[in-house]
């Protein structure tokens, strides 16, 4: 078990975070979280920077992938190969 499988295998989701979550909020493209690989994710990833959310966010987004085997979307800041890097270990 990786250090990471370690520390996402702690606690419970709690999705109460959800409902603060700044992609949320009117008026955000939903788009700019699933651009096509290689494309500008400017937006969303600056907007993630703001989100009081984020390492819930991030955190959920591992435990998932992690199941899933998957990694997609922009989720806490974070692009798909960097979180594959993350539940690695940091290996390249
Ligand atoms: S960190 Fe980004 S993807 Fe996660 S809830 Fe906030 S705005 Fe949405």
């Amino acid at each position: 078990m990786t250090p990471i499988e370690k520390l996402l295998g702690r606690g419970h989701e709690d999705p109460a975070w959800r409902a603060m979550a700044l992609c949320g909020a009117g008026g955000q493209d939903p788009d700019m979280w699933y651009a096509e690989r290689g494309t500008v994710k400017s937006g969303a990833l600056s907007t993630c920077q703001l989100c009081p959310v984020s390492p819930s966010c991030l955190l959920d987004a591992l435990r998932h992938e992690l199941e899933a085997g998957v990694s997609v979307g922009i989720w806490g800041g974070t692009e798909p190969r960097y979180r594959k890097r993350m539940l690695r270990g940091g290996s390249k």
